[in-house]
């Protein structure tokens, strides 16, 4: 292991398997992180956990296993996360700022110490939807053959974990994490930008810039001009505090 691995604090980086089916798949993908360095598991409503097929495929990894996290969303999973990247092997609607592997393991390495990481897988038979794609500031796809594109789910972990790794191995960390301490402000979690979108929604129903019932892809949309830019703490308080402004002064004209 190069000496400079551990300067990186790869505990802040967590695989998130979403409504997992297969425990099988569960288990190998612990695996998978066990072999890559990385321990923290969380899963998103999987569908048979704990589970003794999870065990058998984990090998030496059970510790994994007993350790990992169990949410009811992924917006609860990811909402310590300043970074958050989600594993997708289709493109969407909308297009999001795509990663490949080599890129976002040099993303993830860059940040690691000065923010908490989650990397998103989704379910076996269909991967993950619109609304949690969304919860990513970046998707990373894996290249792989068009008429044959979709990994098996661990396969699919083993792979961005291993980009991780090498990467970690061969890269002077002191050269990754030397721009982290630049910047004069925490980036905001995944949680806080949450509470940030809900108060824009509300403002923008308020002023009748946004009809519920006839939503287009207005949300989406601002979602991802934010996940783009990664606001920051200090920036997305000023949001709030012109939004909440926007509140008092409706309610004054109301009185
Ligand atoms: N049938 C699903 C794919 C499910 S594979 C679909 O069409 O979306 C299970 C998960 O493994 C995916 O949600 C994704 O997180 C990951 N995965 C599989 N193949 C991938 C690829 N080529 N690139 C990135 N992630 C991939």
């Amino acid at each position: 292991m190069a000496i400079g691995r551990f300067m990186l604090a790869l505990n802040n980086v967590k695989v998130v398997l979403v409504n997992t089916s297969h425990p099988g798949n569960i288990g190998a993908s612990a695996r998978a992180m066990k072999n890559m360095g990385l321990s923290n598991l969380a899963l998103v409503q999987p569908k048979d956990f704990p589970s003794g097929v999870a065990v058998g495929r984990a090998a030496s990894a059970v510790d994994i296993l007993e350790s990992a996290e169990i949410f009811d969303s992924l917006e609860q999973a990811v909402s310590d996360c300043a970074l958050v990247i989600c594993a997708s092997a289709r493109s969407r609607k909308i297009p999001w700022p795509m990663l490949t592997p080599e890129e976002s393991a040099i993303k993830i390495l860059k940040e690691v110490n000065a923010n908490k990481v989650a990397i998103v897988f989704g379910r076996e038979d269909a991967g993950l939807n619109n609304d949690e794609l969304q919860l990513g500031h970046f998707h990373v796809q894996i290249p792989a053959e068009e008429n044959c594109s979709s990994l098996n789910l661990a396969a699919a972990v083993l792979v961005i974990c291993y980009e991780l790794y090498k990467l970690s191995l061969r890269s002077n960390s002191k050269e990754l994490i030397k721009d982290q301490d630049h910047w004069d402000q925490k980036l905001a979690t995944n949680g806080e930008v949450e509470y940030f979108y809900k108060h824009l929604e509300r403002v923008m129903i308020a002023i009748d810039f946004h009809d519920p019932e006839n939503p287009r892809q207005l949300i989406q949309r601002v979602r991802r001009l934010f996940n783009r830019i990664r606001i920051d703490v200090m920036e997305m308080n000023i949001l709030r505090g012109i939004l909440s402004n926007v509140e008092n002064a409706i309610k004054k004209k109301e009185n």
